[in-house]
């Protein structure tokens, strides 16, 4: 199996779905087109794509790593720790914050999908009342 056409199954795939997956659910939806891949072969092929910054890997707090597909409209998530909500950030709204790290720590940021915890406001508003 040339690595090409499982990098390319999975650009598609990715692509095609606009959403995050775990690798095992690539290798699950990459298998029924390529029913000869391995898993290992998916693996060095999520790694590769995600050096070369086309695919994003993240810790989205569920325990696996999630893949997307990095497009043209790059974009961050805040993640609510107790409702598990999760809220799309255009990049816009995260590329101050960058540029302020790159002004202030001379660092600029690669990051493509940054991941932030916390809490959202239903579930502040439902803590505030548990303590009253
Ligand atoms: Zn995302
Ligand atoms: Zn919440």
């Amino acid at each position: 199996m040339r690595s090409s056409s499982t990098d390319l199954a999975i650009i598609e795939l990715l692509t095609a779905q606009e959403k995050h997956l775990t690798s095992l659910e690539i290798y699950e939806a990459v298998r029924r087109r390529l029913p000869a891949v391995n898993q290992s072969t998916i693996y060095r092929s999520l790694d590769r794509l995600a050096q070369l910054g086309k695919v994003s890997v993240s810790d989205m707090g569920t325990g696996a790593a999630v893949y997307e597909i990095v497009g043209d409209h790059m974009h961050h998530h805040l993640v609510c720790t107790r409702c598990e909500k999760v809220i799309t950030l255009e990049h816009k709204d995260a590329a101050n914050f960058f540029s302020q790290i790159l002004d202030k720590q001379d660092f600029e940021v690669h990051t493509n999908h940054l991941i932030l915890f916390g809490l959202c406001g239903e579930c502040r508003k439902a803590l505030e009342m548990e303590d009253e």
